[in-house]
């Protein structure tokens, strides 16, 4: 069948990924489950056959292949049967060596994702702990500077390729009281003094490691920090869409991989003197989750048609990520009663479908974290631009401009700034009118790059008022009212504002709880960073 997605070339990758799996993969799953690990040598082996740079530079070794490349990847890697396989390679390749490819430096790449893709060192990332999983800002493992290392402290659960890994991204805090906002990566080698971790014991996946970890004084070479200090969380939320297209991907194969194994059982099974496949109600009910496996298929086909294209992709793969993983854990559940006692034994591989598919729902988001991002964006019309591309984004590289506090040429004139050339401070107890008009004076042009936008506050109640904030060309200024076209409306009460600003109240809290109306996150992120923090005093 003529496909939208997929090229000839596509397809002869498929043919190419699915024998290895067949050959390589396959016969060993009982023995891989049964020993709770993958033998060193199979990474090697799918290194050799390009299989662990599918989407990464060819500068280090990778293929650097379009992304349906990947798709095709991930679904012939869940064919194989064994969840726990495709959850430990899909972490390495599509979490761990992913955030090094995005946010490494020079040295970093060469000393990670080189070997990484080269099958010699395996990753993993550590966000979170066992106080604080979907509520990412909440970590407490932190990182303290001290010349040129960072000291970690803390704890992780539940990592993936934890215990016989070589590396880890860990998200850790480097400023203690802001929130989301003080959160950093950094990478630390699984075997460095002060790192220990204990494996743990779950339902499914039993081939992959799942640790627990402690870091206790571990020395990080400052060098090892990825991307800015402080940025982390938003590096996290970015990759969160790939991570959830990967989901998506392995969910839906692996749905319909436990679908075509069941097809066959009921085929050959008799009972009452007929093949199971006779029986209506079995067929209706196989009937629906062939429908609903194929809607789940379109749906992340799609999302990963606009996340390749770098596109507004948020909802869609939310929607994927929940949708597909959804409707796995249903098709091993009813694919597993036609099995009848057989499928509640360990000897039939559909009794592994069934755990492995349990956590679908849970890891990289849950349902109902989903089901939030996705209310957010269809009722409460939050929208997000393409995470990492969008078009206005600061860039770290750009040339130095200095701050200048006055309109730009042709440009109406602003009103003039309340706050002295000195910033305002926490301390002096500003109104948020005047905090708003004293952006500029904290606006740091070497964040801003290229950057061009114009964001519009509303700030309801006593100091507030109606406020355009527009950036462009290492500019920031300032007037009264709403003018122009806003990448971002923001709107919230005079006392929220200043609590923000104030570092009193967590942004993503007073956004989490509807203090705080955002119409596009993914703009006032990047807005936020062009600006230094209220001074204390
Ligand atoms: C097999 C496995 C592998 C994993 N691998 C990794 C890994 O490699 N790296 C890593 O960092 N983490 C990993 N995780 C952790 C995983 O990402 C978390 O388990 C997940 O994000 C949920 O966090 P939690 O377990 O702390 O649950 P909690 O956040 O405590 O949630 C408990 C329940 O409350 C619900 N809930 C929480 N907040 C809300 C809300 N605002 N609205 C509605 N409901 C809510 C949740 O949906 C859930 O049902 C893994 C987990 C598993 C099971």
């Amino acid at each position: 069948m003529k496909s939208l997605f997929f090229t000839e070339e596509h397809q002869q990758f498929r043919s190419m990924v699915g024998k290895f799996m067949e050959k390589e993969i396959a016969p060993f799953a009982n023995q891989w489950e049964a020993d709770r690990a993958i033998p060193r040598e199979i990474w090697k082996k799918m290194a050799a056959n390009e299989l662990l740079g599918v989407p990464h530079p060819a500068a280090y070794g990778g293929s650097e292949a379009d992304f349906f490349y990947s798709v095709v990847f991930l679904e012939e890697l869940s064919r194989s049967g064994l969840a726990g396989f495709a959850a430990a390679v899909g972490v390495h390749v599509y979490i761990a060596l992913a955030y090094i490819a995005e946010f490494g430096s020079e040295a970093l790449k060469e000393a990670y994702l080189r070997p990484g893709i080269a099958g010699e060192k395996i990753g993993a990332l550590a966000v979170t702990e066992p106080d604080a999983g979907s509520d990412v800002a909440a970590i407490r493992t932190r990182a303290k500077r001290e010349g040129d290392i960072y000291i970690i402290d803390g704890a992780k659960t539940f990592i993936t390729n934890g215990y016989y890994g070589d590396f880890i991204v860990v998200a850790a805090k480097t400023e203690t009281a802001e929130g989301a906002g003080g959160i950093s990566l950094f990478v630390v080698d699984r075997n460095a003094e002060g790192v220990s971790a204990r494996k743990l014991d779950k339902v499914g996946w039993h081939c992959s490691d799942t640790a627990e970890l402690s870091f206790d004084g571990v020395k990080t070479p400052a060098a090892n920090l990825l991307g800015e200090e402080n940025m982390g969380f938003y590096y996290i939320m970015q990759c969160f869409q790939l991570e959830r297209l990967m989901a998506a991907i392995t969910s839906v194969a692996g749905a319909n991989f436990t679908l075509e194994h069941t097809l066959q059982y009921i085929k050959e099974r008799q009972a009452f003197g007929r093949p199971l496949a006779k029986f209506q109600v079995l067929r209706h009910n196989l009937a629906d989750l062939a429908t609903e496996i194929e809607a789940a298929r379109q749906l992340t086909y799609q999302a990963a048609y606009q996340y390749d294209q770098k596109e507004e992709a948020v909802k869609l793969c939310s929607m994927a990520k929940l949708y597909a993983s959804e409707v796995a854990k249903k098709t091993t559940d009813v694919c597993l009663q036609c099995f009848g006692g057989y499928g509640y034994m360990d000897d039939y591989p559909i009794s592994r479908f069934y755990r492995d598919a349990r956590a679908g729902t849970i890891v990289g988001g849950t349902s109902e974290i989903m089901r939030e991002i996705i209310a957010k964006m269809v009722i409460d019309q939050v929208s997000y631009s393409p995470p990492g591309q969008s078009k206005s984004a600061p860039q770290a590289e750009a040339p130095v401009r200095k701050s200048e506090n006055q309109a730009s040429p042709g440009a109406p004139a602003a009103e003039p700034p309340t706050a002295a050339a000195t910033p305002i401070s926490k301390a002096g107890n500003p109104t948020a009118r005047e905090v708003v008009f004293d952006l500029p004076n904290r606006f740091r042009p070497d964040k801003a790059g290229d950057y061009r936008g114009t964001i519009h506050f509303i700030i309801k109640g006593e100091g507030g008022g109606e406020f355009t904030v527009e950036v462009g060309e290492g500019l920031c200024r300032v007037q009264e009212g709403l003018h122009g076209d806003a990448v971002c409306r923001v709107q919230t009460s005079a006392k929220t504002y200043l609590d923000i600003e104030t570092g009193r109240t967590n942004p993503q809290v007073a956004f989490m709880m509807g203090r705080v109306k955002v119409t596009n996150v993914t703009e006032l992120i990047n807005f936020t960073r062009m600006f230094d923090k209220m001074p204390d005093t």
